[in-house]
């Protein structure tokens, strides 16, 4: 069975998309830890990171780099951060998450509950830095 995340790759589940390119997708985390908070993933469906080919995981992170750039011009923020957990949904993905302390980037911290209208707006904000 499709993984949740390639079935927000198809669009048979709804998503604030950032990017796409042939191998990747990015869209905006819908329990942020704060505003901006992406995920970046395969398309190719594989749970861990780490079983990525060297290729596919070094285009990751050079895709990866290009959204953060992009978080980093529409969301005020020191830097973005980059994370790595996946224990709760069974698809690799990279958090992206924009930071101005070194706890913005625990993911235990609460989560934001965001409208339409703001999920919207950052991702409009992001696509037109992308
Ligand atoms: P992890 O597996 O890295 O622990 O966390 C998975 C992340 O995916 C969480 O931050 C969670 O909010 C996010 N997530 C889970 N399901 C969905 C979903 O259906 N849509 C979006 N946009 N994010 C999701």
């Amino acid at each position: 069975m499709a993984t949740i995340f390639s079935r927000i790759v198809v669009g048979e589940i709804p998503s604030y998309k950032i990017a796409e390119d042939d191998k990747f997708f990015a869209f905006l985390d819908i329990n942020p830890l704060v505003k901006g908070h992406t995920l970046v993933i395969p398309k190719q469906e594989v749970d861990y990171i780490f079983d990525l080919s060297d290729e596919d995981l070094a285009a990751m992170h050079v895709f990866a780099k290009k959204v953060a750039r992009a978080i980093e011009k529409a969301i005020p923020c020191k830097r973005v951060g980059a994370s790595v957990i996946g224990l709760e949904v069974p698809h690799a993905h990279i958090h992206l998450i924009p930071i101005n302390r070194e706890s913005d980037m625990l993911i235990s911290n609460p989560k934001l509950k965001l409208s339409q209208e703001e999920f919207t707006a950052i991702a409009e904000a992001i696509r037109a830095q992308y």
